[in-house]
């Protein structure tokens, strides 16, 4: 069986529904990512998650949840003192705002048994983690999943690294940018989003943050830019994939995780980049018209 592997953190969604009320669901970049590909991907795929989890009914429950979205969590280390992290959204009118608790997650210690990582990464067809992933670390362990990725990671496996840049998580801007980067320089595929390249690294334009990544070892550099046109430079080739408008946008949540997961499904199963544009595209198009991270997999058609 071939399998997707995903390492990061799945938190407790907290969002308003009437006066005084919570919907609880559960959600993260990287678990997204996987749900989207796990909808798109047929049985004979694995898709497996990798993180760190409490042993408290909230942590159980948020297994439950993943492994009954048929992504396999159960050999995640179990951090017995620590609890899920938790975000709740506050909404203003269209505009939304998240509030976070996930400074002692459980997630946090994800590298605690790291041998049984490695073994999962071995075993994996594309490895998947983000900026977000590594932000959440310490330097310590953010150093040691590198170097283990690098080591373990099979040679004819793809390494694919979203640097989903959210500052607020690092202390430090300029290890930030060293720590990015060199996840980019181990990696196959690097999938960033333009917006934030673009204050971070200073880039001017797509084609910047394309060559920059490429410069660093990357031979799949996709470049997301919202409703503009997808960038992608690979093997040295550029290509500009224009995004067909869709009408209905609600929540733009999620909507790089939805490309990311849509894009590997399609790459895994075709190895056609273009198709797998296509497929990322339709499937984060379906994203931002549904209010929340995840949409339902029934709604889900490709
Ligand atoms: P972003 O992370 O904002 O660059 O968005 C990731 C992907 O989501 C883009 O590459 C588009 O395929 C899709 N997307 C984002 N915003 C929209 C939108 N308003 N309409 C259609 N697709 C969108």
């Amino acid at each position: 069986m071939s399998t997707i592997l995903g390492i990061g953190e799945c938190m407790v969604e907290l969002s308003p529904r009437n006066e005084g009320q919570l919907d609880k669901s559960f959600a993260g970049d990287v678990f997204n990512t996987l749900w989207y590909a796990r909808a798109a991907l047929g049985s004979e795929w694995n898709v497996a998650f990798h993180s760190g989890f409490g042993n408290d009914a909230m942590s159980i429950k948020m297994k439950e949840f993943i492994e009954n979205a048929g992504i396999s969590c159960a050999s995640s280390p179990i951090i017995s003192d620590r609890v899920p992290g938790l975000y709740m959204i506050h909404l203003d009118g269209a505009e939304r705002s998240f509030s976070y608790w996930r400074d002692t997650s459980a997630a946090r210690k994800l590298m605690q048994d790291a041998e049984t990582l490695w073994a999962k990464v071995r075993e994996s067809d594309l490895v998947f983690l983000s900026g977000i992933t590594l932000a959440i670390l310490s330097d310590t362990d953010c150093e040691r999943l590198l170097n283990g990725l690098r080591d373990n990671t099979r040679p004819n496996a793809k390494l694919a690294f979203d640097p989903n840049i959210r500052p607020r998580l690092w202390n430090d801007m300029d290890r930030m940018r060293t720590v990015i980067s060199k996840a980019a320089s181990i990696s196959n595929i690097v999938m960033p989003s333009f917006e934030d390249e673009q204050v971070w690294f200073g880039d001017a334009t797509p084609e910047d943050t394309a060559k920059r990544y490429q410069a660093l070892g990357a031979t799949q550099i996709i470049v997301k830019n919202g409703e503009d046109a997808t960038l992608v430079l690979h093997d040295g080739e550029f290509s500009l994939h224009p995004v067909t408008p869709v009408s209905g946008v609600v929540d733009t949540t999620a909507a790089g995780d939805s490309f990311n997961g849509g894009y590997f499904a399609e790459l895994l199963q075709t190895d056609d980049v273009a198709q797998a544009i296509k497929s990322a595209q339709s499937c984060a198009g379906t994203c931002v018209c549904f209010n929340g991270a995840l949409v339902p997999f029934e709604r889900l058609t490709s």
